[in-house]
């Protein structure tokens, strides 16, 4: 089978390799979609402290069950399924307090185990373990199922960001996670959902198909109070419940605590590159507001479940974010149209061709 590997910083390959077999408690897919963000573009640019080359890449994987191994229960060939990407150790203390997006054991698709931007993928029995595929509804696209983990990742944000009825919410970044958690925040009763980026193309195109109340674009030299009246006077003069940075930028995060009302809770959804993460803060908003600061990391397997669900419920609609589709042959491709910022959202289907 073709298979895309990741050899060292800046080397991905096209490689034939043999189609691997489903052992003892697991699962051989057929790759559907393979869909594609910023974090397939980071490895290929500086790979990851998880990972040694070679190794096939890909983490946000739908596909279709073709070989079922010794010992799996519940799966036969033919089953649609999406497959999480984080992989949590179901058992450590962590995992056991109900924090498994946490899991200090985690492991990941497409970085221990190979990934999904290959004809065909092993789900290894971690994942199996922890109940970590999902089965897709007949009227669920392939396409659709391959978002269903960057959904699960933004859900877990906005659980954790406490994202409710009656909140208003702003979005900074207006990339595929971006517009992903404007859909979700209405979906989770949010009263008024801004946009803010500072890419002001990439703006108009996002808000024309997720309609955020506010679209606010940040030109270089915008001061920040000029942005910090804007969100007041739009929220109606507080400020916002919610600011959620879904752009990997250090001035984002040092101006978002500023725009938050009293009690309000700052999303650190996208992280910063590694070396260049330290930040400048006012504490004493966060002391004199009592706002809350959280991160997120990935998501768990209920969230994948609970994201599949959204999706299939028309409840969060994600196939109109999908601008550009790929064969395998054309990975490069993929990860340009990301790096360019032409694509929203970009996904791989390993069996097209060109
Ligand atoms: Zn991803
Ligand atoms: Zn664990």
């Amino acid at each position: 089978m073709r298979a895309a590997k990741w050899w060292a910083p800046g080397d991905v390959r096209l490689d034939d390799v043999t189609t691997p077999g489903a052992a003892r408690g697991e699962l051989l897919l057929r790759v559907d979609n393979c869909s594609a963000c910023g974090t397939d573009l980071k490895i290929l640019r500086s790979g990851h402290p998880n990972m040694t080359g070679p190794q096939v890449m890909g983490h946000e994987v739908a596909g279709t069950v073709v070989e079922v191994g010794e010992d799996v229960d519940g799966w036969v060939p033919g089953d649609r399924v999406q497959v999480i990407a984080a992989v949590p150790c179901g058992t450590c203390e962590v995992c056991l307090a109900g924090r498994p997006s946490v899991c200090p054991r985690q492991t990941s698709i497409g970085y221990q185990y190979p990934g999904g931007f290959a004809e065909y993928m092993v789900v290894p029995a971690a994942v199996l373990a922890v109940d970590g595929v999902n089965r897709v509804p007949d009227h669920v696209t392939s396409v659709e199922a391959s978002l269903v983990e960057p959904l699960a990742c933004v859900l877990n944000g906005q659980e954790l960001a406490r994202v409710g009825e009656g909140d208003s919410v702003l979005v900074i970044g207006s990339g595929p996670i971006g517009c992903m958690h404007v859909r979700l925040a209405r979906a989770r009763g949010a009263r008024q959902v801004f946009l803010l980026d500072a890419n002001a193309e990439r703006l108009e195109r996002a808000a024309a198909l997720v309609r955020p109340d506010l679209a606010i674009a940040v030109e270089a030299g915008t001061d920040r109070q000029g942005v910090l009246d804007q969100v007041r006077a739009a929220s109606g003069g507080l400020g916002v419940d919610v600011v959620v940075t879904a752009a990997a930028s250090r001035p984002a995060q040092e101006g978002a605590l500023a725009l938050l009302a009293p009690g309000g809770r700052l999303s650190l959804f996208g992280g910063l590159a590694r070396g260049d993460s330290m930040i400048s803060i006012d504490s004493n908003l966060v002391h004199y507001r009592e706002l809350t600061v959280v991160g997120v990391n990935g998501s768990s397997p209920a969230h994948n479940r609970e994201a599949l669900r959204l999706i299939a419920s028309g409840e969060v609609v994600v196939a109109d974010l999908v601008t550009h589709s790929f064969p395998l042959e054309r990975l490069h491709d993929a990860l340009e149209a990301i790096a360019s910022g032409e694509a929203i959202k970009v996904t791989v289907e390993p069996h097209a061709h060109d």
